[in-house]
């Protein structure tokens, strides 16, 4: 069936079974959520989940085409609330697993968008790739977003910087401990209302920079979204912690220790010549869709954008020359966060003050935040409506 040419029509017309929570969250709860969600605490009552199954008779193979060899069934919107899952289900041994993160948004008119979630679907195959899980089309994808956020847009928020934070993630769910590509795979999509992730001010995050602990390394898991990255992270951001910093930077030791990223952003350089530069993706780096949004912003507003390497070294120089005048991290949890003190070993040096008249991030910042809430020029196409 799904080998059939019309299989794209197929997955353009999956149908969501309904099971509407039989108890929601009271409104007068809700309400009181939605003042101050922070970030990741609160679930909505809903929840999109999809499962595939590997075709009978299939080698558990990484295909190149989409879900060849295999069949995404039983799409369903259904209460939130616990897995039944088995304790020999492959993801829990061998962690095989990816993740999305994006936003939705609510405009003045009652509405509601996300933010380039083609790019994110791209993404999820991408990392479903590199994790040898079944790939899912965009339109599923797209239509799953629809589907929960339609059904839970009263868990959208509306006040300054508020959002619901959709998460979309596989797993391999097949109860099996040998050792290969699961023939049972979940997708689902829960959503969370969010506040400003670092609580609302933009205070200078300090940064530690782990020398001993990498996230990724060449030829590994680093450009995918995989959960398992941010597990080899948390010892270095412990680390982190016990030397007073909010966050890690990891380093490519193969590469003269170049910047790659922090445990869940990318980073940019600006400097006074103009030039807006992050570190190239050399495999070990996630792309983020932020990154690739300050890129494009920065090339509109006629800054020269590179992608090259860029060194703990030239950043302590160009710091210390007064080439590097602003040095911030994006991703989209916290949109755009300025970067102060840098602590590496017992050295450690800070990168300029915010200066909220001449700041280049804050005014990206701004510039991206208003294009998500349906107060700027969508020039590039990038909102997409979900409501
Ligand atoms: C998700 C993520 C980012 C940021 O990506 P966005 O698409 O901008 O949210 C950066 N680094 C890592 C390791 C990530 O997992």
């Amino acid at each position: 069936m799904m080998d059939a040419p019309d299989e794209k029509e197929v997955a353009v017309t999956m149908e969501f079974a309904r099971h509407p929570h039989p108890s929601p969250i009271a409104e007068e709860r809700r309400r009181e959520i939605l003042v101050n969600p922070g970030f990741g605490q609160h679930f909505t009552d809903h929840m999109v989940s999809i499962d595939w199954t590997r075709a009978s008779g299939e080698a558990a193979a990484v295909s190149s085409a989409p879900h060849s060899g295999g069949e995404w069934h039983d799409a369903r919107l259904e209460p939130f609330g616990p897995l039944t899952l088995s304790p020999a289900a492959a993801v829990f041994h061998y962690a095989q697993e990816i993740f999305e993160g994006l936003k939705a948004y609510r405009h003045d008119d009652g509405s509601v968008w996300t933010f380039r979630p083609q790019a994110n679907a791209a993404r999820l195959n991408r990392s479903a790739r590199r994790l040898a899980l079944p790939e899912l089309p965009e339109e599923v994808f797209l239509e799953a977003l629809r589907v929960l956020v339609s059904t839970d847009q009263s868990w959208v928020p509306d006040g300054d910087g508020q959002s619901l934070y959709l998460r979309p993630f596989m797993i391999a769910t097949e109860e099996f401990l040998g050792v290969r590509p699961a023939n049972e795979v979940g997708f689902k999509v829960i959503a969370s209302p969010a506040g400003n992730y670092f609580g609302g001010e933009l205070k200078p995050v300090s940064i530690w920079v782990s020398r001993e602990l990498a996230r990724a390394g060449h030829g590994g898991t680093g450009a995918a979204k995989f959960g398992g990255n941010y597990a080899a992270s948390l010892a270095a951001q412990l680390e982190a912690s016990a030397h007073g910093c909010d966050q890690v930077l990891f380093l490519d030791p193969v590469r003269d220790n170049a910047v790659e990223e922090l445990g869940g952003m990318n980073v940019f350089f600006v400097f006074a010549d103009g030039s807006l530069v992050t570190p190239e993706l050399t495999g070990t780096i996630l792309e983020g869709v932020t990154r690739s949004s300050v890129l494009q912003l920065g090339r509109d507003r006629g800054m020269n954008v590179s992608e090259r390497t860029i060194t703990v070294e030239e950043w302590r120089e160009g710091v210390a020359s007064g080439e590097i005048t602003e040095v911030f991290a994006c991703g989209t949890a916290a949109v755009i966060t300025p970067i102060g003190t840098l602590v590496d070993g017992e050295d450690s040096f800070t990168s300029p003050a915010v200066d909220p008249t001449t700041s280049v991030a804050l005014d990206i910042r701004r510039e991206l935040l208003d294009l998500q809430t349906g107060h700027g020029d969508d020039r590039h196409g990038w909102l997409y409506r979900l409501v």
